[in-house]
Parts: structure tokens; sequence; C-alpha cells
């Protein structure tokens, strides 16, 4: 650790006591052994599944009625005798969260956007340190907590006085602030020159701003002054092509991050890129079936996982919509924290059609992987009538456009049957909601 790093950890252990200590202790626990892991993660379950038993209303009455009690957890197999909880679970009965113990103050309040029906609302007790994971990827990735960066995030309103706090603590980092929602041609250019100015070393945010800056760079044959180690994206599922457009436009690796609102690290890739590592010691996570029972290693199921770190508004066994699988082989850098493969479209991306022909997200989305040089942007929409429009916003220099629009419909009608419902329109203009790009949308 340089002297920089250590002061930016110092200064911001005065913000929240403990940081270093649990940093430390996080990377010891990246050297151990896949049993030590798993004895671990296992141990803090059980610690969080009897406080939630005996401090949290919605379980104590959910546990007492499935018939179980703390004395039946003893071995990670039992840990299939709980209940699920689901998005609606949450949603019916989010005041039954709060533990008994806590002053609702000291619960920061977030809520999920509502792109699958109805926003959740999860609280996140404030003074836990939620920066440890992010500060494991870094070191992963040859970076320290401090290192400069630009990011791309909708804009935090946060007041002046917040604002001298926050560039307080994170000295002598430099950040470059991007607001993801407000991008043009001005911003872009000033961000291009700040970049330069600054060579930041980590790029971070969401998929969809990354992506439109990306096209710029690349339509203007624009060449950054400087490479950055990685690229880290999060929020939303990426197709090949466009990690290998982003990669491409600024000259660095990307790492894939895997997480939600509700739990914002789960696993992310190390630079082997052989599959997402799972944070086995903050978070448990469970792949399971459609009757909700563990599937092989290696089969894709519904993510399930239980935050290992927060007692005072605990998920257990919750089911966020994602689909993934484990990954059975074990990352050639070494570390025994568990790997997970990327997480399939969310499941209410999948599109059914009215003879029961299921679109999943996974094929919607690799649609275009072979047109990655001729599609800009793409989105895929099923209306009310169960047809589909296919959006393709085109690059300027595509002369192929109908040969990629004609591809496109037989390689689906293929799939449909049906090529009354198919629509393929060339656009000028791809919505892109708060920065965040969504691939698919369903309106039925
Ligand atoms: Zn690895």
């Amino acid at each position: 650790m340089n002297l920089k790093t250590k002061l930016f950890l110092l200064k911001y252990q005065l913000a929240k006591n403990g940081a270093i200590s649990q940093f430390d202790e996080a990377l010891k626990i990246e050297t151990l052994s896949e049993k030590e892991l798993k004895d671990i993660s296992f141990k803090k379950f059980k610690t969080i599944f009897d406080y939630a038993y005996t401090h949290i209303p919605y379980y104590t009455k959910k546990y007492k009625a499935a018939g179980i009690q703390p004395n039946d957890i003893l071995t990670e197999k039992d840990i299939q005798k709980i209940p699920i909880l689901t998005r609606k679970d949450l949603v019916d009965h989010y005041n039954e969260f709060y533990s008994t113990e806590i002053d609702k103050e000291k619960l920061r309040i977030s809520t999920t956007g509502g792109s699958t029906g109805t926003p959740v609302k999860v609280g996140f007790t404030k003074n836990l340190i939620r920066e440890i994971p992010k500060w494991r990827i870094l070191n992963w990735w040859g970076l320290s907590p401090n290192v400069n960066m630009a990011t791309f995030y909708r804009n935090i309103h946060a007041s002046r006085l917040q604002m001298m706090a926050l560039n307080f603590i994170y000295y002598p980092q430099r950040v470059i602030r991007f607001d993801a929602t407000q991008i043009n041609e001005k911003r872009i250019l000033d961000f291009i020159n700040k970049f330069n100015r600054i060579k930041p070393d980590l790029i971070h945010g969401y998929v969809g701003a990354l992506d439109t800056v990306a096209n710029y760079l690349l339509e203007h044959n624009i060449h950054l002054e400087h490479q950055p180690k990685v690229i880290w994206l999060t929020a939303a599922p990426i197709t090949k092509g466009v990690e290998a457009k982003i990669a491409k436009a600024f000259q660095a690796p990307v790492c894939d991050q895997y997480g939600c609102s509700e739990m914002y690290f789960i696993a992310a890739e190390c630079p082997q890129k052989e599959g997402l590592h799972i944070f086995a010691d903050s978070v448990y996570v469970e792949i399971l079936g459609e009757d909700n029972k563990p599937l092989p290693t290696g089969e894709y199921g519904k993510v399930t996982f239980t935050n290992l770190n927060e007692f005072y508004f605990p998920l257990i066994r919750y089911q966020n919509g994602d689909e993934s699988r484990m990954l059975t082989h074990k990352c050639s850098c070494g570390m025994n924290l568990p790997l997970m493969d990327k997480v399939k479209g969310r499941i209410s991306e999948k599109l059914i059609m009215p003879d029961g022909t299921i679109l999943s997200g996974e094929y919607l989305t690799c649609l275009f992987d072979n047109h990655t040089d001729e599609v800009k942007q793409f989105q895929i929409i099923q209306r009310k009538d169960s047809s589909i429009d296919i959006n393709i916003l085109f690059f300027d220099h595509c002369m192929n456009k109908k040969e990629v629009i004609d591809d496109t419909f037989n390689k689906l009608k293929e799939r449909i049957h049906n090529d009354k419902l198919l629509r393929i329109n060339e656009v000028t203009s791809i919505e892109n909601k708060r920065g965040k790009l969504k691939f698919i949308i369903s309106e039925r």
C-alpha cells in the first residue's frame, strides 16, 4: 500500500470507522481455501438467520408459520428448508422488514427502478462500509481504492457542503463525473478534455451512457490520449457486441459486475474473465429451479441470494427475477471465491409469442452480434397485440442496412413462424432512460 492510498483510507476511516481493518480482512478471505470460504459463508448465514428469526417481524411470522426454528438450520443443506422471499413479499410487507432493534433513521431507504413493474423499497444500514467490495474488485485489477476515475451515473444531487465533505473524504482521488442522463456532444467533448488531462485508470458506470460515448469516439475516430486499466460496467446485462465496442473505443478491458438495487455487489469479473467471482463472505448465492430446489452446478435457474452483512433490513433467500448458473471450473487467477455466469436477461424480458414460442432475453440480446460494425444500438419491443418492433439505429457509415434488416427478419421469422408479427424499423434515436439502456421491452 503506498502513502497516497494509506492517506486516502485513513481519511475514509474518519467518516466510517473500521474501513481499513475490514478491507484487510476481506483481502485475507480471498486467499482462503474453498472449504474455509464455505464455512465462513454458512456461519454468517446462520447468524443472520437466527437474528432475523428473533428481530424481524416478517421472518418471525413467516418462519413460525412454516414450522422452522433456528435449531433446524445446522448445516448448509438445511438452508433449503427456509422459505423463499419474493419481490412481491417485499413490496407487500415492506414495513415488517425493519429490525425491532433499529431506529429507522439509521437506515437509508433505496427504491429500485420500476423496470419490472412495481418498484421495491429496501433499507440499508447507513454506517455499513459498502465500498469494501468495490475496493476488492479494484484490487483484483491492480488498482488502489483512490484510483483516479471517470464515472457515468445519474447526477447526485448533493448540497455544496455535502460535496465539500465528499471531496475531502475522497482526496487525493480525482473523479470525472459524467451525468449519464444528460449526454450531448458538448458534454462528450468536455469529457474527452478532462479525460486526457486527468488520465483516469478506471471508467465506471452505466452501460447505456458508456455505449453512447463509445459510439461517438468510434464514429469520430477519436483516440483518447490515455489507456485506462479497466472499464467497469454496472446495472445492465450487456451483449458481447456492446462489450467489444466499448473495449475498442476506450482501448481497455471491460469488467462485468453483477448486482441489483437490492444488493449492489454480488459478483464481478477478475482480469482473467473466466466467470464472475461471488463475494461469498458477504452474499450467499443459490441457483434454484422452478420448484425452488437447488439445481446442479452448470444449470440455469433463479438467482436467490442472502445479504450476509445487512442485519437491520435483511434479505434472506431473496429472488430478484434474474437467471444465471454456477460455473464448474476454477478461475485461473487462483482465488477460490466461487464463479457464476453472466446473468441472462431479466426473466420478465423473455418475450412470449401467441403460440407459446419463447424468445429468451439471451437470444434476443445476441441478435446483432454478427453486425456490430453496422448496428449502433437496438431495442426490441413487444406490443400489446404480441407483435414485435425491432428498432435499429445504424452507424452513419453503414452501407448494407437492407442486408442487416433482411438477415434479422429471416432469423426471427424462422423462430416465430409468423412474419406478420414482425416489424424491423430503422430509427434515428433510441430511448435511453436515465442513462440506462434497455434492450428488451414488453408492453404486454
Ligand atoms: Zn479469477
